[in-house]
């Protein structure tokens, strides 16, 4: 069975008076190693779906599996478990802490977890070598978010979650960054999942789910080229 299995997901948020689905009904599947991207406009619901993926959220109707089990069972305990150990995050706006150096803020989130990676070494591998000891302040947008990246791959989690990842960087070194993150894919076989309002990054998907109001509005594959250049 698939790596990722989203099955009838149903989603309610009420204020006050006024109910309102999030999700009517999603189903889609990813599999493991996959580099799968969730498109749609804003309000279709994909931060929701991300968030019930990353246990940060629970449906009110229907099924979550991942990697063989059902997380849309389990108990709050269960939840933070998962969070902390099996998924990585990263955020539109990097989320990094403003007061430590590009390592420390790896090093924090590898201190968290059961099988961290080198929090040196995942950053050598994001193009960070040189600026390993900067402050966030100190580095442009992209260098920022590789940051993140690092950050979440340190983690060596089984899941890796982007929620807009490019949406506050310019349209190059958004591209260059949903690179990085198709590459960290195809390298280490991680199962990944972007979310973007931007249909021109639908290309680099193996698989693009389009969301609309709420329910999957389309689904394709894309082949997989043979070599990356
Ligand atoms: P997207 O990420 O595609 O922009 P969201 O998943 O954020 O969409 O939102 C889907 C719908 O659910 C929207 O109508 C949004 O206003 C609503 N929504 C999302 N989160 C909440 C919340 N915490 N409380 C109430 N409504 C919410
Ligand atoms: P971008 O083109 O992505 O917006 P910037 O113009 O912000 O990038 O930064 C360009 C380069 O200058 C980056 O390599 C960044 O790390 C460096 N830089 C930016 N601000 C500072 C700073 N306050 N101190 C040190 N280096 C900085």
């Amino acid at each position: 069975s698939a790596f990722v299995d989203f099955k009838d997901v149903v989603k309610r948020y009420r204020m006050g008076e006024v109910e309102i689905t999030a999700l009517d009904g999603v189903s889609f599947q990813v599999e493991q190693g996959e580099f799968a991207i969730v498109v749609g406009p804003s309000g279709a619901g994909k931060s929701t779906i991300l968030n019930i993926l990353g246990g940060m959220d629970s449906c009110d109707e229907g099924r979550v599996v991942v990697d063989g089990v059902e997380v849309s069972a389990f108990t709050q305990r269960q939840l933070t478990t998962y969070r902390r150990n099996d998924i990585g995050f990263v955020f539109q706006f990097y989320n990094l802490v403003q007061n430590l150096t590009a390592l420390e803020n790896v090093e924090l989130a590898s201190e968290i977890c059961p099988h961290p990676l080198e929090a040196a070494a995942v950053l050598r591998g994001v193009g960070l070598t040189k600026r390993m000891n900067n402050f966030p302040a100190q580095l442009s947008g992209g260098e920022q978010q590789r940051v993140a990246i690092a950050r979440a791959l340190a983690k060596n989690p089984k899941l890796l979650l982007c929620d807009e990842p490019t949406g506050a960087l310019d349209d190059r070194t958004g591209k260059t960054i949903l690179k990085l993150l198709q590459d960290t894919c195809r390298k280490s076989g991680m199962t990944v999942v972007v979310i973007t309002h931007n249909h021109a990054l639908t290309a680099m998907g193996d698989r693009v789910i389009e969301v609309r109001d709420g329910r999957v509005a389309a689904m394709k594959r894309n082949a997989r080229p043979a070599s990356v250049e």
